[in-house]
């Protein structure tokens, strides 16, 4: 610590010690001063005084002596006046001797006193020894009177009156030189007292003036603070520029600069602080961005169940949900049940799980609506103030379109083999059955030249031939799927395309009751088609259409082809007012074999689809507007041919493609 000036403490306490020693003083020099007037006048009251009362005493005594001295000797009762003499001249010696032992008793400090008091005493005590020795003179005045010897009588009298006057002197003079000294003391009171009035009242004002000057220094080096309180109240509100220090060489001075270095530290602090916020913060956005931007679905879930943050994707996933999930718009704050990702329960079970002290959980291929998810489940701690809150941290990718490729995959292999064996069996198949279809026409022929007598040989023939006849055209079909050739691609119009596919199959529309209505815009626009194999696939729709009305009972039957652009590409529609397409159906429509239909070979729509995805488009089935006629309508979807690859040729083999 560098060595202090000055201490303000130390200057406030030495200015009070100072007051309060002056006052001291005062006070105690005055009570000494007032006690010396009070011993004065005690001195005066108790020695002087009495003393002053004895001699007096004694005086009066002396002169009743002296009265019955002068009568004696012409009085006629002079044993009465003997009697009188006696007591006075008793009653005087004990007045004498009282006055002996008080001047005796006092104790005075004075030293002249003490020397008057004693000087008084042995006066006294030769008085009282005069009055003794008279005693024997008195004894001879009587004794003269007694024997009538009046000549030495009188001589007698004349000498004790003598004696009495000598003693008379030195009584008055006691009596002057006691009155002398009590004047002497009262004066000195008198002064002691006015001295001690004035060392008061200047002690008073040496007080005052040091009272003032404490208080003023106080206030001069208490000053700074209202400076330091003001610079501490701006600091309270955030001002922690650098401000000017107090100088001075004091604690108050001191504590100025120690306040400006710790304002100085907040401020350094602060900045830091600041920055490391804004390094944060930073950070914050980026990984909210990060989070916003991911294709997967994250979400946040607090221990009480309940969705605390969720990403966009997350929101978007959870909003094509079907209608058995709530409707919530947002996910932040509504129970992780009621969301697209609470559906599944060993998710729910998952996330209870972790958030209570579980391991992180992963699960695949999860099915939720109409897509499919890897999600996986991991502890979220999230930091609070007094305690941390573990809660869940649900991350779900969206795998649909792996899954259906693996499907499909899957699909394809198993489909390769088995069009591999069926093309083979096919082929078996097909000599056996060319031949047994030959030969049944020419047992057809044979028969009906037997004429009416065979009517029903000719009638079983025909049934023969039928089944051959289905049976070769199963063998084609099949065949067809199992050598779908790779496309070749070349630019068609496709409203023209369609035209024509459907003027194709219109006589057996017409056949089936079933009236078509197409609708083609003028210039609908070109596609990148293997003109042979998309035809198949219209042709394939186009009889599934007539075919569902087959057994309907709408009327009229009715069948709507469209035409039209859409999402860079073209469209063609193909709905129909027949019963629709049963719910059970749905989900298997273009798998390979299935059919609902008693003769269906369960071929047309996946021949169909394949072709279309051969050439870059999709294929959906869904309800038909009821303008439509509230059917079924698949809706095809080719590449525009500006949009379209130039030769799909070297694409992926077809899914029967072995
Ligand atoms: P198939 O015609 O041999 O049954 P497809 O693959 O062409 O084979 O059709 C499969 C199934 O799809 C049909 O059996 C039928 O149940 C359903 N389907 C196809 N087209 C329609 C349609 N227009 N209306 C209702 N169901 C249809």
């Amino acid at each position: 610590m560098s060595p202090r000036a000055r201490s303000v403490r130390t200057e406030i306490v030495a200015g009070f010690a100072l007051l309060i020693a002056s006052f001291g003083g005062v006070a105690g020099y005055s009570l000494v001063q007032q006690q010396r007037a009070v011993a004065s006048l005690r001195l005066a009251n108790e020695a002087y005084l009495r003393l002053t009362l004895r001699i007096g005493e004694a005086h009066n005594t002396q002169a009743q002596v002296d009265a019955f001295l002068e009568r004696l000797l012409d009085e006629p009762d002079r044993a009465n006046v003997r009697t009188w003499l006696a007591a006075a001249r008793r009653t005087r010696r004990v007045v004498i001797q009282a006055g002996a032992s008080t001047a005796r008793a006092a104790q005075p400090r004075d030293l002249e006193d003490r020397a008057l008091l004693r000087a008084a005493a042995a006066d006294l005590d030769g008085v009282d020894a005069i009055w003794v020795r008279d005693e024997g003179l008195f004894d001879e005045l009587f004794q003269a009177l007694a024997t009538g010897e009046r000549a030495r009588a009188l001589d007698l009298q004349r000498r004790l009156y003598a004696r009495e006057v000598g003693t008379e002197a030195t009584l008055a003079s006691l009596a002057r030189a006691f009155q002398r000294r009590v004047r002497a003391l009262s004066d000195q009171a008198e002064r002691q007292q006015t001295r001690s009035l004035e060392l008061t009242l200047l002690a008073v004002a040496v007080a005052c003036a040091l009272g003032l000057g404490t208080t003023l220094n106080a206030r001069r080096a208490l000053q700074p603070l209202a400076a330091l309180r003001d610079r501490a109240r701006a600091v309270a509100r955030g001002n922690l520029a650098p401000a000017p220090v107090v100088a001075r060489p004091d604690e108050i001075g001191e504590l100025a600069g120690e306040f400006e270095r710790m304002v100085h530290a907040v401020a350094a602090r602060d900045a830091d602080l600041r920055a490391a916020n804004l390094e944060i913060q930073q950070a914050e956005q980026h990984l909210e961005q990060l989070v916003a931007s991911l294709r997967s679905g994250v979400m946040v879930v607090h221990p009480d169940g309940t969705v605390a943050t969720a990403n966009p994707s997350a929101e978007r996933l959870h909003a094509e949900r079907d209608t058995r999930t709530s409707n919530h718009e947002h996910l932040v704050g509504v129970p992780y049940r009621e969301t697209l990702f609470g559906r599944d329960e060993r998710l729910l079970k998952a996330v209870r799980a972790v958030s209570q002290e579980g391991a992180p959980q992963a699960f695949e291929n999860i099915p939720l609506g109409q897509r499919t998810f890897d999600v996986v489940v991991v502890p979220f701690v999230e930091r609070g103030e007094r305690e941390d809150r573990r809660g869940a941290l649900v991350v779900a990718d969206d795998v649909t379109l792996r899954e259906q490729a693996r499907q499909r995959l899957l699909q394809a292999e198993r489909l390769a083999a088995i069009g591999r064996m069926a093309a083979h069996v096919t082929h078996e198949v097909r000599n056996p059955l060319s031949s047994m279809g030959l030969n049944a026409e020419m047992l057809s022929d044979e028969v009906q030249a037997l004429g009416d007598e065979a009517r029903e040989a000719s009638r079983l023939v025909r049934a023969i031939q039928r089944e051959i006849d289905r049976l070769t055209h199963i063998t084609e079909e099949y065949l067809r799927v199992a050598r779908l050739p790779r496309p070749r691609l070349e630019r068609e119009d496709l409203g023209a395309l369609v035209s024509e596919a459907v003027r194709f199959v219109t006589p057996e529309l017409e056949r089936s009751g079933v009236e078509v209505s197409l609708q083609v815009p003028a210039a609908a626009g070109s596609v990148m088609v293997d003109e042979a194999q998309l035809r198949q696939a219209l042709l394939n729709l186009l009889r599934n259409g007539r075919e569902a009305l087959e057994g309907a009972r709408s009327v009229p039957r009715r069948l709507v082809v469209r035409v039209g652009a859409r999402d860079r590409g073209l469209e063609v529609s193909v709905a129909d007012n027949g019963p629709g397409i049963a719910p059970e159906a749905r989900e298997h429509l273009f798998e390979l074999f299935f059919t609902t239909k008693d003769r269906g070979t369960g071929l047309g729509l996946p021949l169909t689809r394949e072709i279309v995805v051969a050439h870059g488009g999709t294929l959906r089935a869904e309800d038909a507007p009821p303008e439509d006629g509230g059917g079924a309508r698949f809706v095809l979807w080719l590449p525009a041919a500006e949009e379209a690859p130039c030769d799909r040729t070297d694409e992926a083999p077809t899914l029967l493609d072995p």
